[in-house]
């Protein structure tokens, strides 16, 4: 089986979680979060960041700390992870939609405008799969009403928007680590911001609502969320080789491209946009209406021991939410053509040039 993505662990990302066991630091707090907490901030080119136990808490933290009451509204794409509707919805807020395009697969940057009321107080941007949202088309739509943008980056490390990088761009940008990130802590998550305010909300937010000034005495209610010394060493030297890492997808994705290119009636994203350089996080396919959907196409490929994922499931489908009275009668015609038809490839950091090479040959014979 070739699988659909495997987390690159070197001897140096071993050793350097040895080493902080060895000397003890593993809980939340000490020099290792704290170096990774600098670091990271550094390679985006942020002010702030707080690391946190993933990257769904990293979005919970930053709705939490805009203290959104009920009945206010939040911006995001239909196409996304439950990860970006939970906190919302938990504090009484409503999330407003947006479809995708199918060109690129991201949020329809120009009808945010027509979504935004005098309750929206905040837009949710997605990153996806390799590409960016168009942020200063979201950007030039919320600055005359002050909405903030916050930018969910957990597919876009090293992947920039006009030269600047993801995450750094809106008052916040959260990542994660999970082992299919492009880098990876095993569990794990971080945002950054330049806002010291807000910063201050988020760390105070992931530690319990712990009071700087005086300790067990609390003004208001957070989580444990703290990421492990173990989890910020292993981020630490994972940062150092970012750089590879993203060179690396570029060419798992230039490598598919040139071998799905002539399949009849797909779609695969395009290598370069009006904003940026795809940093292929997953290497997706959508299949034209000639074909079977995607579902049938990837038990065909699982039966060649090709591992596949499917597209997200919008939200406005969610049962859990359609549950809630959210989004009746909804439809994101794109978003639903994306999910129905969309499927992705063995693309992580370990594959082969081999293993390309067959999966491709099994996708061939599969939409022969
Ligand atoms: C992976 C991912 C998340 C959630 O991160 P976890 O670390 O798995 O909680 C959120 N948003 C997007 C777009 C993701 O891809």
């Amino acid at each position: 089986m070739i699988p659909v993505s495997e987390p690159a662990v070197t001897e140096a990302d071993v050793e350097a979680v040895a080493k902080a066991l060895r000397e003890g630091w593993i809980s939340g707090e000490g020099p290792y979060v704290e170096a990774f907490e600098r670091d990271f901030a550094s390679s985006i080119g942020s002010k702030h960041a707080v690391a946190v136990s993933n990257g769904t808490a990293a979005i919970d933290v930053s709705m939490e700390a805009l203290d959104l009451a009920p009945g206010d509204e939040v911006v995001m794409p239909a196409f996304t992870i439950i990860s970006c509707v939970q906190q919302v919805v938990r504090m009484g807020a409503i999330p407003v939609l947006v479809d995708s395009s199918l060109d690129d697969w991201n949020m329809r940057a120009d009808q945010v405008a027509d979504v935004l009321t005098s309750r929206t107080r905040a837009v949710l941007a997605v990153h996806t799969y390799g590409l960016t949202a168009d942020l200063d088309t979201i950007v030039a739509a919320c600055r005359p009403h002050g909405i903030p943008v916050v930018e969910d980056a957990a597919e876009a490390h090293g992947l920039a928007y006009k030269g600047r990088a993801c995450g750094s761009i809106g008052l916040a940008g959260t990542f994660s680590f999970y082992s299919n990130k492009t880098l990876t802590t095993g569990e794990g998550g971080i945002v950054v911001t330049n806002d010291d305010d807000y910063a201050a909300k988020l760390r105070l937010l992931r530690n319990l609502g712990f009071n700087p000034q005086q300790r067990f005495v609390h003004e208001r209610l957070g989580w444990n969320l703290r990421m492990t010394s173990l989890q910020a060493a292993l981020g630490s030297s994972q940062l150092q080789r970012l750089d590879a890492a993203v060179r690396r997808k570029r060419e798992i994705g230039r490598r598919y491209r040139e071998r799905l290119q002539c399949i009849r009636d797909i779609s695969i994203a395009p290598a370069v946009t009006d904003f940026t350089e795809n940093s292929y996080w997953i290497v997706g396919l959508v299949l034209g209406d000639s074909h079977p959907d995607a579902n049938t196409i990837r038990e065909e490929l699982g039966k060649k021991g090709v591992g596949t994922r499917p597209f997200f499931c919008p939200m406005h489908l969610q049962p859990v939410l359609r549950k809630a009275g959210l989004f009746e009668g909804a439809v994101f015609p794109v978003a639903e053509r994306l999910w129905e038809r969309g499927l992705y490839l063995p693309s992580g950091l370990t594959i082969t040039d081999d293993d390309i090479n067959t999966v491709c040959d099994h996708v061939e014979e599969v939409l022969r």
